[in-house]
């Protein structure tokens, strides 16, 4: 294998391992959206809930005027009642009073359901606290792992494209600059090793004479298939022919 082979053989293991470990830091990228994604779910969910509180409450202090209101009503009503000579006048009042009666029984009833629903609400509330809580600190310390794991794998990729980028210059120009630009449109993987007679990027079967000098390791070979860089991999014996 000639020294440019050689140079790109290694790379190709290094580009491999910095491919694997940006799909993981993605992946990190990707989780972390969800954990946020499930926190503000969660933040929502007590919100609204402290809004059904609140719109509950405003409910029950109408209620409570509505029944005072009446209540004074009908006292001012039966107050009136020894006062009025006429029996019609009499009669009229008593309707009167009755109506006020029936209706403050009415919102009555309405305010002991409306109270109910409140008691029922504000024993749900500690319930929908804690488990944003929970939620809360499962984030933090899944977002404290994602930190450690992320750091330690930034720190790889920079020790690797530090690598890279020593062997990148033992290149000559024209072989570095096209083997970028297959890396670059080529998701991070410029070089592929040929696999049982077939390109190990897109499976393509490659002609004998492309698998002989591949064998032999002397000049760059392209895969037609998917225009990356085909090498027969060193550490695999030649097949004697
Ligand atoms: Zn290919």
């Amino acid at each position: 294998m000639t020294e440019e082979l050689e140079i790109l053989w290694a790379l190709h293991g290094l580009d491999d391992q910095i491919a694997t470990l940006q799909g993981a830091l993605k992946r990190h990228a990707s989780e972390r959206a969800g954990l946020d994604q499930r926190l503000q779910a969660e933040r929502v969910h007590l919100e609204t809930h402290k809004q059904r509180v609140a719109a509950l409450q405003l409910k029950r202090r109408e209620l409570e005027r509505e029944i005072e209101t009446l209540g004074a009503e009908e006292r001012k009503f039966q107050s009136q009642l020894p006062m009025v000579k006429k029996n019609e006048e009499y009669t009229a009042l008593l309707t009167e009073i009755k109506g006020a009666k029936a209706k403050r029984s009415d919102r009555e009833t309405d305010l002991l359901v409306l109270m109910e629903e409140e008691d029922q609400a504000s024993r749900e509330r500690p319930v929908v606290e804690r488990a944003l809580a929970g939620i809360e600190s499962e984030a933090n310390s899944r977002r404290r792992e994602i930190d450690a794991e992320e750091g330690g794998e930034k720190e790889q990729v920079a020790s690797l494209e530090a690598e890279r980028s020593s062997l990148m210059g033992r290149l000559p120009v024209p072989t570095r600059s096209r083997y970028e630009r297959i890396r670059a449109s080529k998701d991070g993987r410029a070089v592929v090793a040929i696999v049982k007679g077939a390109c190990g990027g897109c499976f393509r079967g490659q002609p004998p004479q492309v698998l002989q000098e591949a064998r032999r390791g002397d000049r760059l070979l392209l895969c037609d298939g998917c225009g990356r860089l085909l090498i027969w991999p060193p550490d695999v014996p030649s097949p004697t022919p």
